[in-house]
């Protein structure tokens, strides 16, 4: 099969991805092999890529927005046949044993294994994976729609759950990237009376028009102080200035969500009376469960969610990571494997 494969940290600009030809994986116990249509492009990678979330080994085969067809069945498989479409998102084994495990938070569990980081991921022809963390897709999508909710779509769902949004309350979403566009879509289907406002870099204009267009009730730049307080608000950008600016416009009693793995910059100093007295909390989001992604998906297809996307073919990763990075993608970026 052809891969793309990162063989040592990075820097994206650098275009670290080699295609090279590998065999194609066989499915152990339990597992199932998917010939991989379509792998979403996410800010993890441009983590790992450059080093402030390594991946366990390499090389290794980034990608954890995964959509495809059950190709090959392992012994003992019986969850799915062949030919069934499938996702495979970012959480990909845990133990199943420990406490966090046993109280629905294998989010936190110590032994799980993540997709393209611990495991080879989806920027490939084909993928194994275990058929208990795999997912059926809704038939509304298509596999390049379908792929940026895997993990976009679903940790934006879990993280919209943790803000404590309401409907009539306001929320602030800071960065319009891949999991904004879509939680603003679940938030405008949920809490018809709510408000939502949205900050990006000043420059990014075509996220604040696909704002506008997905009902943004207000749309300005990190920095600008919005016509009412934030109930809620979730930060998706990579850098960490906008963890304070939400933490200055948010409402007493409100709730910060960090939806971010790493930030490249830090937050800065909090000074308690202005951004934390008055009962505001700050909590961030770590990973996903498999609960979070089968509560998504037929959400997505019933409200229904459409992904904006942007294609690119699997030799094209590097540069689509180099645009992500820039902040140049509309929407979400994927790469189409389906050729
Ligand atoms: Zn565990
Ligand atoms: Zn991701």
């Amino acid at each position: 099969m052809k891969a793309m494969v990162l063989k040592k940290i990075s820097l994206v600009e650098e275009k670290p991805l080699e295609l090279v030809d590998l065999p194609n994986p066989i499915p152990g116990p339990g597992q199932i092999r998917v010939k991989v249509s379509a792998c979403g492009v996410c800010h993890t990678e441009l983590d790992e890529i450059e080093g402030r979330v390594p991946p366990s080994r390499f090389p290794m085969i980034l990608g954890h927005e995964i959509v495809g067809r059950v190709e090959e069945l392992g012994s003992g498989a019986t969850k799915f046949k062949q030919g069934d479409r499938v996702g495979i998102a970012w959480i990909n084994w845990a133990c199943g044993q420990c406490p966090f495990c046993l109280s629905g938070e294998e989010n936190l569990c110590d032994n799980a294994k993540w997709t393209g980081k611990d495991v080879d991921g989806g920027y490939a022809q084909y993928t194994v994976v275990s058929e208990d963390f795999a997912y059926p897709i809704p038939e509304r999508f298509t596999n390049l729609q379908a792929a940026p909710l895997l993990c976009a779509g679903a940790i934006g769902y879990r993280a919209l759950k943790l803000s404590r949004m309401d409907d009539g309350r306001v929320l602030g979403l800071y960065g319009f990237g891949a999991s904004a566009h879509i939680v603003i879509q679940i938030a405008k289907h949920r809490y018809p009376n709510a408000r939502v406002f949205v900050f990006t870099r000043p420059n990014q204009e075509e996220h604040q028009n696909l704002a506008r267009k997905l009902g943004a009730d207000w749309v300005g730049a990190t920095g600008d102080t919005p016509p009412e307080k934030l109930n809620c608000a979730i930060d998706f950008t990579p850098v960490g200035v906008p963890v304070r600016e939400a933490l200055r416009n948010l409402e007493k009693g409100g709730r910060v969500v960090i939806n971010a793995i790493r930030k490249i910059t830090p937050i800065p100093e909090l000074d308690y009376a202005k951004y934390l007295w008055h009962e505001k909390e700050m909590k961030s989001v770590a990973n996903i469960t498999r609960m979070d992604v089968q509560e998504f998906l037929p959400l997505a297809a019933e409200i229904p969610i459409v992904p904006e996307v942007r294609e690119f073919g699997l030799e094209e990763a590097n540069e689509a990571l180099i645009v992500l990075k820039q902040g140049k993608i509309r929407g979400a970026g994927v790469l189409d494997i389906s050729a």
